[in-house]
């Protein structure tokens, strides 16, 4: 794979022609575009941007960077935490913001073909209309973008009953680096025909090519009013036993979330709701369909055996959308050196001990929350906005996640490696994995057009 890029003076006219307004290079215009919400640091500006309103408009992007050997980074909403849709300095962006329609509902077949960019709350939104919701359910629903969500294989709230966003993803249209249009997948539930590309481009990161529609599995809303509980536990272990419990039992809590003591008094200072901040961690989930309250009921009695010692079940939502304010929160209170880690859930006891010997070695206060159901973890080190406090978090972050590699665990749940995490890649993968992945992405985009060292 070639990384040679003119980079000095592509004709952009050329493009500009094939575009018109849709192609923006005004820098005050394109400077937005430049960052993500990750902590990773812009290495320029790009020389424009690329507000697709078609397969058409992608695809003549595409095939002139190619050509002239431009970088190119593809863009949702930009909420992404790894940094893979930071722009290139001199390179494109092309943004998927103004694709996004929901094409179409089949409400029989339980399907939705949508444009990238929708919004996934609003996806949600079109489905319940017609009695069916959008199973993914990552805390950023109501910012980031179906196709984002696809790229990254998002998790969320609702994975611990209904997978990540690949398991909601029967087909895509992708432009290829070279812009090619393809099509992977199929309307049915059952499709062995080929290798499957579609899983192949779910959680590519914008490595492989450009996601411009998709067809997605939707689910019948449950019936009845769903049951939100919550249990206070003095030992944060304790919590994660709890976990490892429900989720091995026969209850199916449709979300189950931890947030250690820490998480919940800078949550509930943030946005008051009325929590109690437990001495260790507090567990929030919810239940669903005719038989809510006797799944809560059971769940709460289950905590309170393993050690919870207040538990409450209600018909509000206000507690999960207490922890979908968790990023926001933390970072308002200078907290954004974070990871995202996964542990095999009967492993959550042991990992939640491991982190609080690292925090004590390191002497810096760590904040955890988790989709504690899928024993994915979101860990945030304390830390002055310096370059010495920086590292000293680094430093503590990298334990973690060496703890959960230990474990058996992974160093990304549900974020993604984008540039922020490519030093940890050998960390989990061996250097045959390295050369596959290495391989795939060679044969799909020889030139490193777009998402040049990044994810892989
Ligand atoms: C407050 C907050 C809460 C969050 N909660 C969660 C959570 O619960 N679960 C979770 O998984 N993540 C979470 N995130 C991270 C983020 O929202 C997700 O990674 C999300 O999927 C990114 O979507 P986006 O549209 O913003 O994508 P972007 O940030 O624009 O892009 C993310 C990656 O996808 C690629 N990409 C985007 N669109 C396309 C496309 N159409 N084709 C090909 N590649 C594309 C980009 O190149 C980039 O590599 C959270 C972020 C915030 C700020």
């Amino acid at each position: 794979m070639s990384d040679s890029h003119a980079g000095a003076h592509p004709d952009v006219d050329e493009l500009s022609t094939e575009l018109g307004s849709r192609l923006v290079r005004d820098p005050e215009l394109i400077e937005p575009y430049a960052l993500d919400t990750s902590r990773a640091v812009s290495e320029g500006a790009p020389l424009a941007v690329v507000l697709a309103e078609s397969t058409a408009d992608v695809s003549a992007a595409l095939a002139w960077a190619n050509r002239n050997r431009v970088r190119v980074s593809v863009r949702g909403a930009g909420t992404g935490l790894a940094g893979g849709a930071m722009a290139y300095a001199g390179g494109i962006v092309i943004s998927l913001e103004r694709m996004r329609a929901v094409i179409d509902v089949d409400v029989p077949n339980r399907l939705a073909r949508v444009q990238p960019g929708v919004v996934t709350a609003d996806l949600d939104a079109a489905a319940r209309l017609h009695g069916l919701f959008f199973p993914p359910d990552p805390a950023s629903a109501r910012i980031s973008t179906v196709g984002g969500n696809i790229a990254t294989n998002a998790g969320g709230l609702r994975c611990v009953a209904h997978g990540v966003t690949s398991d909601s993803v029967a087909a895509l249209e992708v432009v290829l680096a070279d812009g090619r249009v393809m099509r992977t997948g199929a309307r049915t539930r059952k499709n062995v025909v080929g290798y499957d590309l579609t899983r192949l481009f779910v959680g590519s990161e914008g490595t492989l090519g450009v996601i411009t529609e998709a067809t997605v599995r939707l689910k019948p809303v449950p019936p009845g009013t769903p049951r939100t509980f919550r249990a206070g536990f003095a030992e944060l272990e304790d919590a994660g036993r709890a976990v490892t419990a429900i989720v091995n039992s026969a209850v199916r809590p449709e979300v189950l979330e931890l947030m250690d003591a820490l998480s919940v008094e800078i949550i509930e200072s943030f946005h008051p709701s009325g929590m109690t901040v437990p001495a260790g961690a507090m567990l929030v989930g919810q239940t669903v369909g005719w038989d809510a309250q006797t799944q809560a009921e059971a769940i709460t009695a289950m905590c309170r055996d393993l050690g919870a010692d207040d538990t409450e079940i209600s018909e509000t939502d206000a507690l999960l959308e207490a922890r979908r304010l968790s990023n926001p929160a933390l970072n308002a209170r200078g907290l954004k050196i974070s990871c995202d880690v996964g542990v095999p859930v009967a492993a959550l006891a042991e990992v939640f001990h491991g982190i609080a010997e690292i925090s004590a070695r390191h002497g810096k206060r760590v904040s955890t929350v988790a989709h504690a159901g899928d024993g994915n973890l979101h860990s945030t080190v304390e830390s002055p906005d310096t370059p010495a406090g920086i590292r000293e978090a680094d430093a503590v972050i990298d334990d973690i996640t060496r703890l959960a590699l230990a474990l058996g665990g992974t160093i990304s749940g549900e974020h993604g490696i984008g540039s922020v995490k490519r030093h940890e890649l050998g960390w989990q993968l061996d250097p045959v994995a390295i050369d596959v992945q290495l391989a795939i992405k060679s044969a799909l985009d020889p030139l490193g057009t777009l998402t040049p060292g990044r994810a892989v």
